[in-house]
């Protein structure tokens, strides 16, 4: 059992991935070009990353004092990687790119985080790059981006800060004009940074010749205060060593010093750094202070780095999802092969009889067919996301736009459905090893551990939470969640006419009234701290809605198939998930509903 046939199935058969062809951009593409990205990704996956997985988790990145250390086989999997060219897969011909669709990209993807997500597969150097096209000056996108994409580089993000996590207004790094003549540098408007970076992935290695940072920062007002809120925050693009307009290295190093490496539970492939700016101990040109060239424009630095949410949400969502399918392959395999227990007959268990396998328990099955239900429905999901990408880029502008508007309101569901239910999937796929499963001889601990951070980074849980039913349902008059409730709608209409689907799209009718009702029942008397006490509740009662409903219209595909294991289960799995999660709802939606404050309202001595 091996993933490939998931991901061709809902590329293909559900998803119609080779119609994309018809539009222009796509129009080199077939099923055989796609086929071949996909191969191509699964084998360097399989050779590559997936050797090496538990040697990341024991040899975490360390520090000699000059150099930040990663074992060799880090170097050769993403010098493999930057080789089959993924990292400019979505670019224009003339830059090197393959113009690939996302929802190719995206899926070509999933094998590497399968197979070590800690290696990493440069999400971040792609995304960083990626933003460069679209905000950069001409000269940044030469020098900073195409070297990125070539592999030369690596990128990172860095928002975050000691005391500036979710809230991202309370950035303090300063960003100050560079000399009478920082207007004038050909890589950009030239500042000197100073502050604090926390959390920077991949922000010290050396696994490319440079390392390129998006960096947040304030410049501060003629008095030299920092504007509160968002609205003062820019974007600057400081690389760790200096380089020409040429993009050549000019031999200083600017002024980014390691503070530290952060040692985590899990995710240990990639360094996790904290990174100071201008802190003077490598001044450049004789003075401390760290060059960064603005990005767009000033103020606008949240707006340039949201630009790339979507894609980077969609992103942890399929990291977590392939998280839960690593484990879930491994619980398959080892529920196959383990013998324990006797099977339960009408006089009880029979001691004398061999015993069975565990998979032969109703019990392990149930964990089984849960973990499939989550991982696989969690997979479409982003796969269908990543289809919502390319049409907001490439369909005629009306349908454009609703692809907008649905990824707006789903996205919070990409990264958070798959972070906590695919979570839970590798805790069951522990469970299936029972004692075995809590060692280190297992890896489906190492799953577990990995996949925790999805709930943390790229927006807490309860961020996502507050955003979509602070923000997402309600924007543009509530438009996002029409449309969302129309798709489901044509599924429902589609599957209420097959016998064996009727009663579960008349449960997913139903829920579907229910959080429409919910919504409106948070909301009832306008004020967020009502509506907002229970966003997470909320949040798990929309995301297994939609879910539920992706089930419905892949079971609707399989349903038209042939005969095949396959086919069985995944109908099995939608009605797993009908019959097993959906009703679940219910208890969230009620206190969302009745803006329960019994958590809100607690006074802190209570606790
Ligand atoms: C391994 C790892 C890699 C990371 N990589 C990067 C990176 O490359 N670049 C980068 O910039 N950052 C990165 N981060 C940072 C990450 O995005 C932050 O950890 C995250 O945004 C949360 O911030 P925090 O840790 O300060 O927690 P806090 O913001 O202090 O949150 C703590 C808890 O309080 C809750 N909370 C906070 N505010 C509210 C609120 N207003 N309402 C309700 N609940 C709230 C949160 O949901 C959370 O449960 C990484 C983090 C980790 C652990």
């Amino acid at each position: 059992m091996t993933l490939r046939p998931t991901v061709d199935f809902l590329l293909h058969d559900w998803l119609h991935a080779e119609t994309l062809q018809q539009r222009e951009r796509f129009a080199d593409h077939s099923r055989e070009t796609f086929d071949a990205v996909l191969d191509t990704c699964e084998r360097i996956a399989r050779e590559k990353y997936a050797p090496f997985n538990r040697l990341v988790d024991t040899q975490e990145p360390h520090f000699d004092g000059e150099r930040v250390i990663l074992p060799q086989a880090t170097h050769d999997a993403q010098k493999a990687y930057a080789g089959s060219g993924m990292l400019s897969a979505a670019q224009d011909y003339e830059v090197g790119g393959m113009q690939l669709p996302y929802t190719v990209e995206a899926a070509a993807n999933a094998f590497f985080a399968m197979a070590s997500v800690s290696i990493g597969s440069g999400m971040l150097t792609t995304g960083n790059a990626n933003l460069l096209m679209v905000h950069g000056t001409e000269a940044q996108k030469t020098v900073f981006a195409l070297n990125e994409f070539s592999g030369r580089f690596s990128g990172t993000m860095c928002l975050s800060e000691p005391q500036a996590g979710s809230s991202l207004s309370d950035v303090s790094t300063r960003a100050v004009p560079d000399g009478a003549d920082f207007a004038d540098d050909p890589l950009g408007p030239r500042y000197r940074l100073k502050g604090n970076k926390m959390w920077i992935s991949a922000g010290e290695h050396e696994l490319t010749e440079n390392i390129i940072h998006l960096v947040l920062a304030k410049i501060p007002d003629e008095n030299g205060k920092l504007v509160p809120g968002t609205r003062g925050i820019s974007l600057f693009v400081v690389p760790k060593k200096m380089v020409n307009a040429a993009g050549e290295l000019t031999g200083e190093r600017n002024d980014v010093a390691l503070a530290g490496l952060n040692h985590k539970c899990g995710w240990r492939g990639t360094t996790n750094t904290l990174l100071n700016f201008g802190e003077g101990k490598y001044p450049v040109n004789g003075e401390p202070g760290a060059v960064g060239y603005l990005v767009g424009q000033a103020g606008k630095g949240l707006h340039c780095m949201f630009h790339m949410m979507n894609e980077a949400r969609i992103g942890v969502g399929m990291a977590a999802t392939m998280l839960g399918m690593a484990g879930y392959l491994a619980s398959l395999d080892y529920a196959k092969n383990r013998p324990q227990g006797r099977p339960m007959g009408p006089a009880g268990k029979d001691p004398a009889q061999a015993p069975v396998r565990i998979i032969e328990h109703a019990d392990v099955k149930r964990m089984l067919l849960a973990q499939k239900s989550y991982c696989e429905g969690a997979l479409a999901l982003e796969l269908y996301c990543a289809r919502l990408v390319d049409e907001q880029h490439t369909a005629e502008a009306a349908a454009a736009d609703d692809a907008r508007l649905l990824l707006e309101v789903l996205t919070p569901i990409a990264k958070s459905w798959p972070s906590e239910w695919c979570l839970e999937a590798n805790s069951l796929a522990i469970q299936i090893h029972g004692g075995y499963g809590y060692t280190r001889d297992f890896p489906v601990e190492q799953y577990w551990r990995d996949n925790r951070l999805n709930m943390i980074h790229e927006g807490t849980h309860g961020i996502q939470a507050m955003d979509l039913l602070g923000r997402k349902v309600l924007m543009e008059g509530g438009k996002g969640l029409t449309l969302l409730a129309g798709r489901i709608n044509d599924t429902i209409q589609r599957a209420i006419h097959v016998p064996e689907f009727a009663a579960h799209a008349d449960a997913l009718g139903r829920a579907l009234a229910q959080v429409g009702a919910a919504t409106k029942a948070a909301w009832a008397t306008g004020e967020p701290t009502d509506a907002l006490a229970n966003a997470v509740p909320y949040l798990q009662a929309f995301g297994h809605t939609v879910l539920a409903w992706v089930w419905l219209d892949v079971a609707l595909a399989a349903h038209a198939a042939p005969e095949s294991n396959a086919r069985t289960g995944r109908l099995a799995a939608m009605r797993f998930f009908f019959h097993y999660e959906l009703p679940k709802i219910g208890a969230w939606l009620q206190v969302v509903s009745s803006r329960d404050q019994t958590c809100a309202a607690l006074p802190e001595d209570a606790f």
